[in-house]
């Protein structure tokens, strides 16, 4: 049922639209970034950072977690298509920390009568699960060397981003350091977005 509503929607003018949003628009991201973050759906990356389509890669997985098909992406999306700098997002209230890794194994080896061959990557905090993200992008050897990484862990209610530091000067034990707020009376409700150009409209 859920693939035809998609597909009602593509032809009720979403094609189009998709299509008068993407005109013009080079394929290399205008900002030279790539963005990590969770498949959650209540996360609007780019009303989050106020972004317009073709500005940068966003990578989307359960968790946001830093896993080798998302090195591959990274390391095409450097060394292809001209991005630098990675922005690594988890957020608070993530499925990924509702189960762990054995107990999901088990859950699944019982239905299916076969172990699993890959991770889950579940994790029971964010803080930590960014760090361990960041630490292992920037000791990759195939991303650009000097990749500057940054993490942040965002409460998916108030919607603050804590940036979380690997270690180092400015970093502190704790991880969660730094907190940004957004604006309490944005411009536009939902969308921050100075681009009027490039809002979209509901399709
Ligand atoms: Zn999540």
């Amino acid at each position: 049922m859920s693939n035809e509503e998609l597909l009602r929607r593509y032809e009720a003018g979403g094609g189009r639209l998709a299509a008068a949003n993407a005109e013009g628009l080079a394929v290399v991201p205008a900002l030279h970034a790539a963005v990590l973050t969770s498949m959650d759906s209540r996360i609007d990356v780019f009303a989050l950072f106020g972004l317009a389509l073709g500005e940068v890669h966003v990578l989307r997985n359960a968790g946001g977690v830093v896993t080798d098909d998302v090195v591959r992406s990274l390391t095409i999306s450097q060394r292809k298509l001209q991005t630098r700098d990675v922005l690594l997002v988890q957020h608070s209230d993530c499925g990924l920390a509702s189960f762990t890794d054995d107990d999901f194994s088990e859950e699944l080896s019982e239905e299916v009568g076969m172990r699993r061959p890959w991770r889950t990557h579940a994790f029971a905090d964010p803080v930590v699960n960014v760090r361990r993200g960041m630490a292992r992008l920037r000791h990759d050897p195939f991303l650009r060397p000097g990749t500057i990484v940054r993490g942040f862990v965002l409460d998916v209610e108030r919607f603050t981003l804590d940036e979380v530091f690997v270690s180092g000067p400015g970093g502190s034990p704790n991880g969660a350091a730094r907190r940004r707020r957004p604006p309490s009376h944005p411009a536009r409700p939902g969308r921050w977005s100075t681009r009027g150009s490039r809002t979209r409209t509901p399709a």
